[in-house]
C-alpha cells in the first residue's frame, strides 16, 4: 500500500515525491512519458551536445526558500541569460532598454531622455487589462508592433488585446542599459543538468517511479491512499466542461557542424518567420563543444500540452474544474496543468513545497482527532 500515487513526474510531482518520503511516506511515482523531469528534461544528443528536450528552460528565482531547496540536488552554474530581437534588420536588446532604442533610432540618448523619449510614444491605457493594454502605455504603438504583436500572435494565435496582461507583463521595458532576460536575485543552471537533478530528488527507497504508465492504468490497481495529480486538470474530469485550450509547440533541433551560431543564448524574431525563437543550447549549459546544437520553436495549437492560456473565458473554465478538484478527497491538483496557470519552474517548486505542507498539517490534526 502507497501512502501518495503522484501523477506526473516534473518539478511538481517530483517536489512532492522528494518531500513526502522524506516525510515517511511511501510514494509511486508514475509518469507517461519515458523518462523523468517533465518538461524540463535535458539529454546528451547523439553528438553529445546536452539539449533540452522541450524549449530551452533557463532557471531563475527570487525564493531563497526554492533555491536552497534546489540546492540540496545540484550544484550550480551562474548563468544570465540574454536575448536579442531580430528588429528592422538589427539585433537589439529584449526587454526593450537604452540599448535597443539608440540602436533602432540611431540615437545617443541618456537614461533619463530615454524615459522622456518612451513617454511620448506611450499611449496611457486605464485600466490596463489586456496584454496589449501594457505594452501601448510603456512604449506606445510603433514599439509595440515591432516587438510584441507579430510575436505574440504567432505564439498564442490571439492578438495582444484578447490575451490577459500578465503574459506581455512578464517582459518589462527598461530605461536603463542592463541587457539581462531576468532580473531576478538567484539565475543559474543546474551544472549536470536538470535530468540528473531529478535523478537525485527521486532517489529516495521510499520512492518508486513507473515511466511509460498512464495512472488511469494502475490507479484501480495499486492500492493507494491518496492521489497528487500534475497532469492537465480538465483531462483528469473527462473534459465535462468542455477543453481547456493550451498551445503546444513544434520544436526543430538542428547541429551545426560550427562552435557558435549567434551571440546570445536567445535570439526572438517578433515580425519574420514562423518560428518564435531560436536558442543555442551551449550559452545556457556553458558546454564546450566542436559543434553547437539550436533550437527553432514553432507555436500550435496541437500537440502537448505546454502553455496553459490565460485570458478570462479560459479562467472561466478552469474555475469550474477547481471547483470539483477541491470537492475531490483525497486528491490533489498541482502545477503548471494541474492547476492551469503560466508558471515558470521555481512557481511550481514553491506551489508543491506549499502544498507538501499543506499535507502534512492535514496529516498531523488528523493524527490529533
Ligand atoms: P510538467 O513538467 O509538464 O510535468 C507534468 C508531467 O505529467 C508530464 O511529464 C506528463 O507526461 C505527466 N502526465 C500528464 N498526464 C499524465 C497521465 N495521465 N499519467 C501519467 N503522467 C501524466 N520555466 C522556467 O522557469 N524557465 C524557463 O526558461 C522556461 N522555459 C519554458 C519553455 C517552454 C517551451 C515551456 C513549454 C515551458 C517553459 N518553462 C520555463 C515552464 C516549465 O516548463 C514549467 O514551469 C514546469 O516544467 C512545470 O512543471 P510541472 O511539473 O507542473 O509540469
Ligand atoms: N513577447 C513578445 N515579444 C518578445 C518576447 C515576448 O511579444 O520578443 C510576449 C509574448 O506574448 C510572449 C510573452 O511576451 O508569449 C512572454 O514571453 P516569455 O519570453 O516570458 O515567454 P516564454 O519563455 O514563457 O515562452
Amino acid at each position: 500500500m502507497y501512502d501518495f500515487l503522484i501523477v506526473g513526474c516534473g518539478f511538481a510531482g517530483a517536489v512532492l515525491a522528494e518531500r513526502l518520503a522524506d516525510a515517511g511516506k511511501r510514494v509511486l511515482l508514475v509518469d507517461k512519458r519515458d523518462h523523468i523531469a517533465g518538461n524540463a528534461y535535458d539529454y546528451y544528443n547523439k553528438d553529445g551536445i546536452l539539449i533540452h528536450k522541450y524549449g530551452p528552460h533557463i532557471f531563475h528565482t527570487n525564493s531563497e526558500e526554492v533555491f536552497k531547496y534546489l540546492s540540496l540536488f545540484t550544484e550550480w552554474r551562474p548563468y544570465e541569460h540574454r536575448v536579442l530581437g531580430s528588429v528592422d534588420g538589427q539585433l537589439v536588446p529584449i526587454p526593450i532598454n537604452l540599448t535597443t532604442i539608440n540602436k533602432l533610432y540611431g540615437r545617443s540618448l541618456t537614461s533619463d531622455e530615454v524615459k522622456d523619449f518612451l513617454a511620448s510614444k506611450a499611449e496611457e491605457r486605464r485600466p490596463v487589462l489586456t496584454s496589449e493594454d501594457v505594452v501601448l502605455n510603456a512604449v506606445g504603438k510603433e514599439l509595440y508592433e515591432k516587438f510584441f504583436r507579430g510575436y505574440t500572435r504567432k505564439q498564442w494565435d490571439l492578438d495582444p488585446s484578447e490575451l490577459d496582461a500578465s503574459v506581455t507583463a512578464r517582459v518589462p521595458t527598461r530605461t536603463n542599459s542592463d541587457d539581462r532576460y531576468f532580473t531576478d536575485t538567484y539565475q543559474a543552471m543546474p551544472t549536470n543538468g536538470y535530468t540528473e537533478m531529478f535523478k537525485k530528488m527521486l532517489t529516495h527507497k521510499s520512492i518508486h517511479v513507473m515511466l511509460n504508465t498512464d495512472y488511469r492504468d494502475i490507479t484501480e490497481i495499486i492500492p493507494h491512499k491518496k492521489l497528487i495529480y500534475t497532469g492537465p486538470v480538465d483531462a483528469f474530469f473527462d473534459y465535462r466542461f468542455g477543453k481547456l485550450p493550451y498551445r503546444s509547440i513544434n520544436f526543430r533541433f538542428e547541429t551545426l557542424d560550427r562552435e557558435n551560431y549567434q551571440p546570445t543564448g536567445t535570439v526572438n524574431y517578433p515580425t519574420s518567420n514562423l518560428y518564435t525563437r531560436i536558442t543555442e543550447f551551449k550559452h545556457l549549459t556553458g558546454q564546450t563543444h566542436h559543434k553547437t546544437a539550436i533550437v527553432y520553436e514553432y507555436p500550435t495549437a496541437e500537440g502537448d500540452p505546454y502553455y496553459p492560456i490565460p485570458r478570462k473565458e479560459n479562467q472561466e473554465v478552469y474555475n469550474q474544474y477547481r471547483k470539483l478538484a477541491e470537492e475531490e478527497k483525497d486528491v490533489y491538483f498541482t502545477g503548471r496543468l494541474g492547476t492551469y496557470k503560466y508558471y515558470n519552474m521555481d512557481q511550481v517548486v514553491a506551489q508543491s513545497l506549499a502544498l507538501f505542507r499543506k499535507i502534512i498539517k492535514e496529516d498531523l490534526d488528523g493524527l490529533q482527532q
